[in-house]
């Protein structure tokens, strides 16, 4: 049987593909599109749950979406490396399935394994076309490389509703992108870092922050009626028992949520 596809998506965790690119895929499949998944890693270092219930998820989330297969590669999570051992890995499932378009990770964010598989399929995408490599089949190179959207966290300053610095690019990304998909609307969600229970002034904080995100935006031009903004609080950490400075700003936050 032909193992070609049309579509080979790839994530450096199990659920970095359906979360992603979910949607993308799905209505690929439903349009006739052949399609598989790669996970680069069992995302055993995840804050949240264990790499077991990760894997019963990933295989849930194939069935759903109908792709021909998943699996895992199982290299180190946090640890894998853009090298010839994990290229090569690469370049033969590539030649094996002979994808037209290849998806991959988002090229910039906060976790570093997203931008070391997203370096890793595009240096493997390359090298699989190149003949002079030798692994007994014939060499391809995907036609296209797609990188799948992450949005990045908008982060405030301590007690605030005023946006770092370092996030103001991203609130401008975040206008851009709306500017561009003009069908799309989103949840603003704001949160901050606190310790105990979500009192009335966490959410207030957090929801004034989610506000001045939505201001921003109506500044650069997107229809207020695309937006809504909403409070959460600490009711949604990314890190719940911060230990460093760093985890603690990474709570002190607005995410995009697109409906
Ligand atoms: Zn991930």
């Amino acid at each position: 049987m032909d193992k070609q596809l049309d579509i080979l998506a790839f994530g450096s965790h199990p659920d970095d593909v359906e979360l992603g690119c979910g949607a993308t895929i799905a209505k690929q499949v439903s349009m006739g599109s052949k399609v598989g998944i790669i996970d680069l890693t069992r995302g055993e270092l995840g804050t949240r749950g264990s790499a077991d219930i990760r894997g019963e998820e990933a295989e849930l989330a194939a069935q759903i979406l109908g792709v021909e297969f998943r699996y895992n590669l199982g290299f180190r999570d946090g640890f894998f490396q853009n090298d010839e051992k994990h290229q090569m890995e690469l370049v033969k499932i590539i030649r094996e399935y002979r994808p037209r378009i290849v998806l991959a990770n988002a090229v910039r964010d906060r976790h570093p394994d997203h931008k070391k598989g997203s370096d890793l399929v595009s240096t493997a995408c390359f090298l699989a076309g190149l003949h002079k490599i030798e692994t007994g089949q014939e060499a391809w190179r995907p036609e296209l490389i797609y990188h799948y959207i992450q949005f990045e966290e908008i982060e405030f300053y301590r007690g605030t509703s005023s946006i770092k610095k370092k996030s103001e690019k991203k609130v401008k990304r975040l206008a851009d992108f709306l500017a561009l998909n003009a069908i799309v609307k989103i949840e603003i969600q704001g949160h901050v870092n606190a310790k105990g229970k979500n009192t009335p002034s966490n959410v207030r904080l957090s929801k004034k922050r989610a506000k001045r995100v939505l201001k921003k935006l109506i500044q650069n031009g997107i229809d207020k009626d695309r937006l809504t903004a909403v409070g959460l609080g600490n009711s949604a950490p990314v890190y719940p028992k911060p230990k460093h400075s760093y985890e603690e700003q990474a709570n002190r936050r607005v995410e995009i949520m697109i409906k």
